[in-house]
């Protein structure tokens, strides 16, 4: 009987709505037509029990001429889920591609490339009940959870989810520092409406990473009041941020109070199967030849960001080119033994740093090296230098003489001030990343 089930809700739900339930629950027992199931939490029991259960009995019926009762039970704590599973790619409709363009969403981060495990598999559902039913009870939906764990992935799968669901529906994507610029130019621009038309007017606002809402006092006014507006609207809202509400220093209560009105559900670092799972779908995607040992070796190396892992990979590949070789454990081990083997650190020149750099932040190389204050500047030279340091074996006082003649005392404080936003600046790792991505392939 669950084999035909199976095969009737793969008729009628969406392969990401499979996944996340069916694919998730497993058959215990048929006693006298007790049909028990297990499902992994309570918000697959209670999905189970509000969607899902009417197909069961009918199905039960028509199978058996019995009335089946399904019974859910929550898993406790199993240790792993099982092999997660490799869907193929669904393609966006042209319509879904182009909304979610407009909406600033990552074609990439859509709910089939997203691996289900261990950590993630409660955000991911319930991210998939927001984009069936936006609006209603998940709402304002929030995430938590440390840097490179899926965060932004799911957010933006809602999007492009419930525009394939809803291709008229209107989505919003943005940083909580898009927000914030875009609050303090309608200010200054006197575009204050403007501004309500583009925040307020959205079926779907995703508002990524609001730990940098903290000590924004006028943007989080602002904030409070788009928030009531759409939620009083029924709108959905997606958050997210490194860490709970509550924990977020100088967030003003009554948004701690909103933001825990809907689901609260944390990512979690995936464990070992459900990283391996991540490589294989990843080499998959990408088209490269990869053993299995040679993944599982690699998923063992990297245990806690899946940003991080993703770039292992980059690495073993980019190193397997370069040595024209397949890729094999031994040539992974190769690769990820030291830091930054692609790339001998006296190959890399200050200058190639820099002109990165520049490409990256659209900034001209005279200024980088020149002696501007402004902050669009500031920023990049000081990461400029940074890297210059990390990545290349040249001396600070060179360092500073690259930089149109600074002192090496800049340079130290360049790199200890990079260092720190680092840790608690994801926007800034990412940024980081990409630029050290770019340098070393
Ligand atoms: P966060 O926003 O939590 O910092 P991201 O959503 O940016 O993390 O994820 C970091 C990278 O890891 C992205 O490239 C994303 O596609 C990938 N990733 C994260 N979780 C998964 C997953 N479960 N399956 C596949 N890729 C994932
Ligand atoms: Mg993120």
């Amino acid at each position: 009987i669950w084999k035909e089930l199976e095969d009737s809700y793969r008729k009628i739900l969406t392969t990401p709505s499979f996944n996340a339930w069916i694919e998730q629950a497993s058959p215990i027992s048929l006693v006298d037509n007790l049909l028990t199931i297990e499902v992994p939490s309570a918000l697959h029991k209670e999905y189970w029990e509000k969607n899902l259960s009417t197909k069961i009995v009918e199905t039960g019926f028509q199978l058996t001429g019995e009335e089946i009762t399904p019974v859910f039970i929550i898993q406790n704590n199993q240790p792993a889920i099982e092999e997660p599973t490799i869907e193929e790619h669904t393609v966006l409709t042209e319509q879904a591609r182009q909304s979610s363009r407009k909406a600033f969403l990552n074609p990439k981060y859509i709910f089939d490339t997203f691996v289900i495990g261990k950590g993630n598999q409660m955000a991911h559902a319930a991210a998939l009940v927001v984009a069936e039913d936006p609006g209603g009870t998940y709402n304002p939906l929030f995430f938590y959870g440390g840097v490179g764990l899926g965060k932004t992935h799911l957010m933006h799968a809602i999007g492009h989810q419930m525009l394939l669901n809803y291709p008229d529906a209107k989505v919003k994507y943005v940083s909580s520092e898009t927000f914030a610029n875009d609050f303090i130019n309608s200010i200054q621009n006197r575009t204050s409406e403007e501004f309500r038309q583009a925040y307020r007017n959205v079926d779907l606002l995703l508002v990524d990473d609001i730990q940098f809402f903290a000590e924004k006092e006028g943007t989080q006014e602002e904030f409070f009041h788009t928030f009531n507006a759409l939620y009083n609207d029924g709108r959905q809202i997606v958050l997210t941020s490194d860490r709970l509400p509550n924990e977020i220093p100088k967030l003003q209560e009554r948004l701690v109070s909103r933001f825990a009105w809907g689901l609260s559900v944390d990512i979690t670092p995936p464990d070992l199967e459900t990283r391996i799972a991540i490589l294989r779908k990843k080499a998959d995607a990408e088209r490269l030849e990869i053993p299995n040992d040679t993944l599982s070796y690699i998923a063992g190396q990297i245990d806690s960001n899946i940003r991080e892992l993703e770039g292992a990979l980059v690495r073993v590949q980019a190193y397997a080119t370069m040595n024209g070789q397949d890729i094999t454990t031994s040539l992974a081990a190769d690769s990820l033994k030291t830091l930054r083997p692609v790339i001998q650190k006296n190959q890399l020149s200050i200058l190639a740093i820099q002109e990165k750099v520049c490409e990256y932040y659209h900034i001209e190389l005279k200024d980088l090296k020149g002696k501007r204050r402004v902050k669009s500047i500031v920023l990049p030279r000081q990461i400029a230098m940074y890297l210059s340091r990390e990545l290349t074996d040249n001396s600070l006082p060179k360092i500073g003489a690259e930089f149109g003649g600074k002192d090496h005392t800049t340079v130290i404080h360049s790199h200890e001030k990079i260092e720190k936003l680092l840790e608690s600046d994801s926007k800034l790792v990412k940024e980081v990343d990409d630029i050290k991505g770019m340098l070393l392939i």
